[in-house]
């Protein structure tokens, strides 16, 4: 199966360029539907930016694939005298990676740069020397003399702020930057409808390719297109956490490796008939896969699928990923390949009117 070719690994690097924090989607989503498009008979967009493409509409029965379009962010909450900019959370960002990175804050006249600063070493003497990154203690400087000024460039309250970063390929293996969660989904749900209209493959169903808004602060995104779309089965993709790297506990976190193949979690929230025909999927085609179990909830946007509309049946299919919420995320190749194919191949296995019913 051709997945990561010049032309997708194109869109792969324009899609991840781009941004789209939380709520302010629409910079991303409107390279996700540029490229989705020609693979989709139609294609919507909800009141909150969720995009969704179609194939095959009008057929009763309706079957989601589904990824997250949004990056976790900033905003800024606070200037001070100086120019010295504070901010809150938009979604799980992470103030320990702050100092030192670069910013773009988005203004009506456009991104205005700016850096997390921090003291230097030096000048941390005594009790400052185990300073520490906190929500308190970073901020952002914009090389203004004071606030006047900060605001005359167009920074006010509410602004939204992304580390500045560009999507790269290590060692010919793993592609990583920032917020790979979860637009390495939103490729990969987009090559699923590619490979669909290039194989001509003609599914007996409705076919609803999703890029959701605003999972990072509580999947209310898919909560809402959920609603909307009313779909009998959901097969959701987001990240999971390699836990092979130093200092995670794998009795904890699980045992999943990247490279090893999309993990495939087992939890309430999953319902275990959609669940067998992926692993049979997987096992049929020989596309290597990992388990993992989630006590109650998954925390993805499966949540939001599986308790919507009286029952959906939903699962997951998940990405290992390195570093999650920093600006180096790190994903397999093969690993994202295989996303595709399991995606793909399960797909193919749901027949017309499948019966999800456990008896
Ligand atoms: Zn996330």
């Amino acid at each position: 199966m051709d997945i990561i070719n010049e032309k997708s690994e194109k869109f792969m690097f324009d899609y991840l360029n781009s941004s789209s924090p939380t709520g302010f989607e629409s910079a991303g989503q409107q390279t996700w539907v540029e490229y989705v498009q020609s693979y989709v008979d139609e294609w919507h967009l909800d009141n909150y930016g969720t995009a969704y493409g179609i194939i095959n509409p009008g057929k009763p029965y309706k079957v989601v694939i589904e990824a997250h379009a949004d990056e976790i962010a900033w905003f800024v909450n606070y200037i001070s005298d100086k120019g010295f900019i504070s901010v809150i959370r938009n979604g799980g960002s992470d103030h320990i990676i702050a100092p030192s990175k670069r910013v773009n804050i988005y203004t009506k006249n456009g991104p205005v740069q700016g850096v997390f600063g921090w003291p230097a070493i030096h000048t941390r003497k005594g009790k400052k020397s185990s300073l520490s990154p906190s929500m308190e203690n970073i901020f952002i400087d914009v090389g203004a003399k004071d606030k006047e000024e900060v605001e005359k460039m167009g920074v006010h309250v509410g602004c939204v702020v992304t580390f500045e970063d560009e999507l790269m390929k290590l060692n010919e293996k793993y592609y990583v930057g920032r917020a790979l969660d979860n637009r390495m989904g939103g490729f990969c749900i987009a090559q699923v409808a590619r490979l669909i209209k290039e194989n001509k493959i003609d599914l007996p169903f409705s076919l609803y390719v999703v890029n959701a808004v605003q999972e990072e602060i509580g999947l209310r995104g898919a909560q809402m297109v959920a609603d909307q779309i009313k779909p009998n089965v959901a097969i959701i993709t987001d990240v999971c956490h390699d836990t092979d790297t130093p200092l995670i506990d794998k009795k904890i976190q699980g045992d999943t490796s990247a490279g090893n193949g999309p993990s495939l979690t087992v939890g309430p929230a999953v319902h275990n008939k959609l669940l067998n025909l992926i692993f049979d999927a997987a096992e049929d085609k020989e596309i290597p896969f990992q388990r993992s179990a989630s006590s109650r909830s998954t925390g993805t946007d499966t949540d939001a699928f599986a308790y919507s509309n009286g029952g959906v049946p939903s699962a997951l299919i998940s990405l290992p990923l390195r570093y999650m919420h920093t600006t180096v995320e790190m994903a397999h190749t093969e690993d994202i390949e295989n996303v595709v194919k399991l995606i793909y191949e399960s797909l193919l296995k749901i027949e017309e009117n499948h019966n999800f019913k456990y008896f």
